[in-house]
């Protein structure tokens, strides 16, 4: 039974044994938001219901109906928002604390990205089942399996959910998920390390995995040979039969970066896009994470959001916190349109229908000075040089379009050197603080159109 049908009984309950006042002005604006481990925790709309619920006189009828609706040692605690908030900190910052102090506690992966908590719908029905079927059968099928796909599409929860399924099933198997970067950290300590065995154990961490998960790996770089040691871990695992899985923000022969020898064996085995989910799978995602999350919200909200909100599924679970936590804030249970509109007032709705490349262009040449002719003409001076590869890497960033359109803009340039441009700049963005501002003033200048 839904906890929300079971609370609805109790309520039924508790209506017989307390005043009518009483009973509209308090109880009635409760709300359930979890029951687990024999506790029962509602949701005051506020400081002062609280209190008045947790009252002795009230809060004893409130726990016997309770009990006599779920089991009879069910524990209730009436919390308001703000209080539960603090408490759940609390106890992530406990549990983080114990992860830290011992190491082996430490969950591998998150317990949130699952399977089953995975919407599935036509623009990722492929990637997932060739997950599930490497889960299921590590090293049998597709091997290496390489995923890719735009930010926020749902890579990085379906590497930890061949994670959590594996670690249930197949306990004896040695699992390992790194991001790239991770790898790269690793391998260039272990080579700075000045312990004789640094490397060694390097490779023991390394090449000892049955099943080796590398996310975001198009940061690929090729520090102190890193893509060489990357090399030889790929081969090494490939030969003794162990399972390798790879995900990236976009195909092999689009990371300008990597080694001829990695693309192509990354090709020998199984690549596979995921895509920008459609409106249903948007809905079914946000009505999913409601679910889970115990939000409250009404149908006309759920899709408000989907068609509000681009295709980026981490987008779209920020906007629905913050519309639920509005309604919160101003003491409601359950999130109307209203709260949606007022809690997403700020929300630019300028900012996707109407930003297009000749946009990002004037605005950059507003911003260095420089006239559109010189921007997608040829001149190699710094000056000019900067603002063209800035400009090219905000009009990937921002707009889909193909990197062969992008070229087109700028003067019938080629393919590959919009991609070098476009890598330069998401590189600096990453290494130097000055560029990311940069990048980020312009795009605030251009959402604000
Ligand atoms: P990526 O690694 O591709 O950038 P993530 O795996 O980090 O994306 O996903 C971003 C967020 O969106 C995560 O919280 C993830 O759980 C959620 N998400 C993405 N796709 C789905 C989906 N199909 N069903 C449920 N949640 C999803
Ligand atoms: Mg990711």
């Amino acid at each position: 039974m839904l906890l929300l049908d079971q609370w609805k009984k109790v309520l039924n309950r508790i209506e017989n044994e307390v005043t009518a006042v009483i009973f509209d002005l308090w109880i009635n604006t409760l709300t359930p938001i979890q029951y687990a481990n024999d506790e029962l925790i509602l949701l005051a709309p506020s400081v002062v219901a609280k209190n008045q619920v947790n009252q002795p006189g009230i809060f004893e009828k409130v726990t016997k109906c309770v009990r006599e609706e779920f089991t009879p040692y069910t524990f209730v605690r009436v919390t308001e928002k703000v209080e539960y908030e603090e408490n759940v900190r609390k106890q992530e910052a406990e549990l983080e604390k114990i992860m830290k102090e011992s190491p082996s506690y430490k969950p591998k992966f998150n317990p949130k990205y699952t399977f089953d908590n995975f919407v599935v719908g036509k623009s990722n029905q492929v990637v997932c089942a060739a997950m599930q079927s490497v889960a299921e059968r590590p090293s049998e099928k597709f091997n290496p399996l390489f995923i890719y796909g735009g930010v926020g599409l749902g890579k990085t929860h379906l590497l930890h959910a061949v994670g959590n399924f594996l670690t249930k099933t197949r306990p004896d198997l040695n699992v390992l998920y790194v991001t790239c970067d991770k790898f790269t950290n690793d391998f260039v300590n272990s080579i700075r390390n000045s312990k004789s065995n640094a490397n060694a154990d390097f490779r023991e961490k390394y090449r000892t995995v049955d099943v080796l998960m590398i996310d975001d790996i198009q940061f690929i770089s090729n520090r102190m040979g890193t893509q060489e040691e990357f090399f030889h871990t790929f081969n090494d695992l490939y030969q003794n039969n162990k399972q390798i899985i790879i995900a990236s923000d976009r195909p092999p022969k689009e990371i300008s970066t990597l080694e001829e020898r990695l693309r192509s064996r990354f090709s020998s085995g199984l690549i596979q896009d995921i895509q920008e989910p459609d409106y249903e799978t948007k809905v079914a995602i946000i009505r999913k994470k409601c679910s889970q999350e115990g939000y409250l919200v009404d149908d006309d909200v759920i899709d408000f959001i989907a068609q509000k909100t681009s295709t980026n599924v981490r987008e779209m679970e920020g906007i629905l916190s913050k519309v639920v936590f509005y309604s919160s804030l101003i003491g409601k249970s359950h999130a109307s349109m209203d709260d949606a509109r007022e809690a997403l007032k700020d929300y630019g709705e300028t900012e996707r229908t109407n930003l297009d490349a000749e946009k990002i262009m004037n605005t950059v040449c507003d911003f260095f000075k420089v006239s559109k002719e010189e921007l997608i003409g040829k001149k190699k001076n710094k000056e000019i040089v900067e603002p063209r590869q800035l400009c090219i890497y905000l009009i990937n960033d921002m707009l889909s379009i193909p990197l062969t359109a992008i070229g087109e803009l700028f003067g019938g340039r080629d393919h590959t050197t919009i991609m070098h441009a476009r890598d330069k700049i998401s590189n600096q963005v990453k290494i130097n603080p000055h560029v990311r501002t940069l990048v980020n003033d312009i795009k605030s200048q251009l959402l604000k159109y």
